[in-house]
């Protein structure tokens, strides 16, 4: 029997890659794998369910089962791999062993637990897959107060959302500003303002420290000394791509799995894109790059080696309550800001010492320019 084409993980990466691969090859075994119920679903809208009334049941997409037929594909579910081993063209689950004729590895990023003190460290929800989803959804149902941890663009999105399912929501960050290191100070001034008109109420600048259970709900500690009553925590202060398995199967890793533009790993016969992957120094932890990586790998493992090429890529964040879209300038390259506009309708241009933009952050009706702009932006991997 041949050895499939393996896929480790079944969210955007892995079953995106699995479509294009099967538009090209209607025959070679496909297995996926996944650690998950391997419902199909788009995670972005994890952050728009309660606006949309949406529960994890209404975001699946299709069953694993229905994947697998319209995949020609085998999908393993609730299916942890524990290692590889790439001199023998296996990978491991637990002590089974399951030969590939090449693995892809699309098992995505985990989020990063904060430390904190108290006998409610358990009430701490983060919110990564539908399965998360549905945890957060159950504990919610009948809550009003939420903790929000971290400010960054999945923090502000889930504020955003819950202000609009009718929770009263504060959010806590040890930063002076929301999505530093993404948005310019004037854009994220009009974000912050847009979710305040909806009744969030910020803490920049200090930790949370201590979770108590309380009979009146929780009590959140403060590094500042000050004191929070909720119902609910959200930790949303960040993903780290899942590197472990591939460091100890001997691959580079940096950031994220290193792969060429080819998304080959530091072995062949080893791929490897989405949140997890590392392309060319890049790890961009959204949908457009992975999606733009799935065409070109799919073309690769079907005998057509492709270089993979991202043009720009723009995200459009899910705040209704200020729309904004934002290209963050290259790291590393020198550039300077300008900003028009005022209140929630913010234009902040990043241009370099020749006048070429390189990236920009607009708020409010400044969105309608992105159009305009992206044109003008440079390709983030020519
Ligand atoms: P994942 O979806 O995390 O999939 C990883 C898969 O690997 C899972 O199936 C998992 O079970 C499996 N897995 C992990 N470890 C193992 C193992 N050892 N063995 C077997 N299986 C394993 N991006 C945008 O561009 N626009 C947006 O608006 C946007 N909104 C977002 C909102 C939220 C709330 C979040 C969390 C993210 C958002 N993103 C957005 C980011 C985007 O959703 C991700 O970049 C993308 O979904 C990542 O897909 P992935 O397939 O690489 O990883």
């Amino acid at each position: 029997m041949r050895a499939p084409v393996v896929i480790v993980g079944t969210g955007l990466a892995g079953y995106n890659l699995a479509k294009e691969f099967r538009k090209l090859d209607a025959d070679t075994p496909l297995l996926l794998i996944t650690a998950d119920d391997g419902r199909s679903y788009s995670k972005p809208m994890l952050s728009t369910g309660f606006a949309k009334n949406k529960d994890a049941e209404g975001l699946s997409m299709a069953e694993p089962g229905a994947m697998a037929e319209q995949l020609n594909a085998e999908v393993r579910t609730h299916t942890r791999i524990s290692g590889i081993d790439p001199g023998h063209r296996q990978l491991w689950i637990g002590e089974e062993a399951v030969p590939y004729r090449d693995l892809v590895l699309a098992w995505g990023a985990e989020t990063i637990r904060v430390p904190v003190q108290g006998d409610a460290q358990d009430a701490i929800f983060s919110i990564n897959d539908l399965e998360d989803y549905a945890r957060f959804r159950a504990a919610a149902a009948g809550k009003r107060r939420v903790l929000l941890l971290g400010v960054g663009l999945i923090g502000c999105e889930f504020a955003n959302d819950l202000l609009l399912g009718g929770f009263e929501v504060e959010l806590v960050a040890p930063c002076e500003q929301v999505m530093p290191g993404l948005l310019h100070p004037a854009a994220a001034a009009a974000v912050q303002a847009g979710l305040e008109s909806l009744g969030a109420r910020f803490h920049l600048g200090p930790l949370l420290t201590r979770l108590q259970r309380t009979p009146q709900g929780l009590q959140a500690q403060l590094s500042d000394g000050s004191e929070l009553c909720c119902d609910l925590v959200i930790s949303a202060v960040g993903l780290r791509p899942r590197i472990d398995l591939a460091a100890a199967a001997g691959l580079q890793v940096n950031r994220g799995v290193v792969v060429d533009r080819q998304l080959q790993t530091s072995h062949a016969n080893i791929h490897a894109l989405g949140d997890c992957a590392e392309v060319d120094g890049l790890n961009l932890l959204y949908v457009m790059p992975l999606m733009t990586c799935a065409r070109a790998l799919a073309q690769t493992l079907t005998g057509t080696p492709t270089p993979v090429r991202y043009g720009p890529m723009p995200v459009l964040v899910k705040t209704p309550v200020c729309p904004l879209v934002v290209s963050p300038p290259p790291l590393g390259q020198p550039g300077e800001w300008t900003v028009e506009g005022r209140g929630g309708d913010i234009k902040a241009l990043c241009r370099d010492p020749a006048g070429r933009l390189l990236g920009y952050a607009l708020t409010g009706t400044a969105v309608q320019e992105k159009l305009a702009l992206n044109k003008e932006l440079p390709a983030l991997l020519a």
